[in-house]
């Protein structure tokens, strides 16, 4: 199954650097709703992380599916240059687990959002993901992740 159209995927792939600026703006807003209070990019910590709570020693990081190499549907290798996507996304891999690595090292606790769980055909409701993100921030868990909800669709399509 082909979750993107080539035009869907090339679009992907120019605006790639890995922000997806329109599901962060939706997170922000959210969780600032949701009372928490953050600071953005920190320069001094590993990898710039995207949202920081300091009060909670918490930080968010938004990942795009392709491009930070997620094991889901919308992480499909292009069909032109697979060897070299397949080594760019393994490097990426690697530099997200240091970054995890340095940022628990320094008592960060870190949640990682995973694209597929705000947008695409799996995606979270809205108000469940800000509520989850929240719960982890205010919460106590050292390292988390947040993706779609790939299984329940799986379970939706045996039932139709
Ligand atoms: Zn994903």
């Amino acid at each position: 199954m082909d979750v993107l159209t080539p035009e869907q995927r090339r679009h992907n792939m120019s605006r790639i650097r890995g922000k997806d600026t329109k599901l962060e703006l939706m997170l922000r807003r959210g969780l600032h709703a949701a009372g928490l209070r953050f600071r953005l990019h920190s320069r001094d910590l590993p990898g710039r992380p995207d949202l920081v709570f300091p009060r909670h020693r918490a930080v968010v990081l938004v990942h795009g599916c392709f491009w930070h190499g997620h094991d889901c549907p919308m992480c499909k290798m292009p069909a032109t240059r697979p060897e070299f996507w397949a080594a760019k996304l393994d490097g990426n891999r690697t530099r997200d687990w240091r970054t995890a690595e340095a940022l628990r090292a320094a008592g960060w606790r870190l949640l990682t959002v995973w694209e597929c769980s705000l947008k695409g055909p799996a995606r979270l409701p809205l108000d469940m993901a800000l509520r989850r993100c929240a719960d982890f921030i205010r919460g106590e868990e050292g390292q988390a992740e947040l993706t779609g909800d790939w299984a329940g669709r799986v379970r939706a399509a045996k039932q139709t």
